[in-house]
């Protein structure tokens, strides 16, 4: 109920100030935390903003100073910032690693992501709170509180991979970005989305699974009625790192001039993989075609299918006749 979902916000907030005096008050903390933040390109000012911190790499710091200021094991525990031993004591989720601040729609901290600073496969390389009454990471947009504004006044949002995406690209001056952090893409967070756009621009990593999930979130997109474009990135790059090798500058450019819409980025996508090859080149036209049948509005529909037919030299009257076939097989 509304207490104790409170009770767990204010845990969260604490935490998060904990984090933030660990990084930018402790000599660990400035040697380690605010230097890998400060090396990856990061301003001040980013790092205040998104409330970054550190958390200190020992079993119960945070876990013992907490209990020592009067917050309840319970909430500890429930909120995924400290785990229970078998013999009742606590210690800490995240230890020695740079800490993402999740916040809510209304800015209020109802989750940690947490960065290992380690290079070694064997740790993960983000922790994730554990799902709980304040944190749904299925409803949850990674920098929404600080992009919302933005996404409504350029109406369009900018969907990126991960934590350091958002920051870089925010930091570059385009504000309206979110991650779908730790999940992939999900109904809700695109509905989250469509209270202040129906404009998405799909930014992911340009590798394969990148690519693989920018196709499926298009497809998400437009069965919920939305416009989606997608730009990619050159193979290992993604918005953050390309940002920092080319700059603010060409980063913009290279979003204006590569920004392709969705029939184009799939039909590009699919026809490099089926080479020439026409039975593969038929596959290719029956799968645009199906991405053009989830589009619930039927003139845009017919827009799209005017379009696929120029691009793909194909007789437009036997898309249309592909694309009823499909929505009667839908209905
Ligand atoms: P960095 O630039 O810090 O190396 P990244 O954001 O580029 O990280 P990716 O491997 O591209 O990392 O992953 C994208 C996002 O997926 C991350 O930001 C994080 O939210 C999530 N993620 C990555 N690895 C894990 C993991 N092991 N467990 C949970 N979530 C993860
Ligand atoms: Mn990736
Ligand atoms: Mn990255
Ligand atoms: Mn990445």
């Amino acid at each position: 109920e509304e207490n104790h979902r409170e009770s767990l916000m204010i845990v969260s907030g604490f935490a998060a100030k904990f984090f933030q005096e660990s990084m930018w008050e402790t000599d660990e903390g400035k040697s380690i935390g605010l230097s890998y933040f400060k090396e990856r390109g990061f301003t001040t000012e980013t790092i205040k903003k998104f409330e970054l911190g550190y958390s200190p790499d020992q079993w119960e710091a945070f876990s013992s100073h907490a209990l020592k200021e009067g917050y309840q094991q319970q909430f500890l525990v429930e909120s995924g910032l400290s785990v229970l031993r078998d013999n009742g004591s606590l210690y800490d989720r995240y230890r020695g690693r740079v800490m993402f601040p999740i916040h809510s729609f209304t800015g209020r901290v109802i989750a940690f992501g947490g960065r290992t600073l380690k290079n070694d496969k064997s740790v993960p390389k983000y922790v994730n709170s554990p799902e709980s009454e304040i944190y749904h990471k299925s409803n949850i947009l990674y920098g929404l509180y600080f992009a919302k504004k933005a996404i409504r006044d350029e109406d369009n949002c900018y969907l990126v991979e991960g934590y350091a995406d958002v920051l870089s690209v925010h930091q570059a001056g385009i504000e309206n970005v979110v991650a779908s952090s730790g999940t992939s893409l999900t109904v809700e967070q695109i509905r989250l989305i469509s209270r202040f756009t129906k404009n998405i621009t799909i930014l992911y990593d340009g590798d394969a699974a990148g690519i693989k999930a920018s196709l499926r979130g298009l497809d998400m997109i437009l069965e919920e009625g939305l416009n989606v474009k997608v730009v990619l990135f050159p193979d290992g790059d993604d918005p953050d790192s390309y940002v920092r090798k080319v700059g603010t500058n060409a980063f913009k450019k290279h979003i204006d001039e590569n920004k392709k819409d969705f029939i184009l980025y799939k039909t590009d996508i699919l026809l490099k993989e089926a080479g020439t090859d026409p039975i593969r080149k038929a596959d290719v036209i029956r799968e645009v075609v199906e991405s053009i049948a989830k589009i619930p509005d039927s003139i845009k529909a017919s827009v799209f299918i005017k379009e696929c037919s120029h691009i793909m030299q194909i007789d437009e009257r036997s898309l249309l006749s592909e694309l009823n076939k499909m929505r009667l097989a839908k209905a």
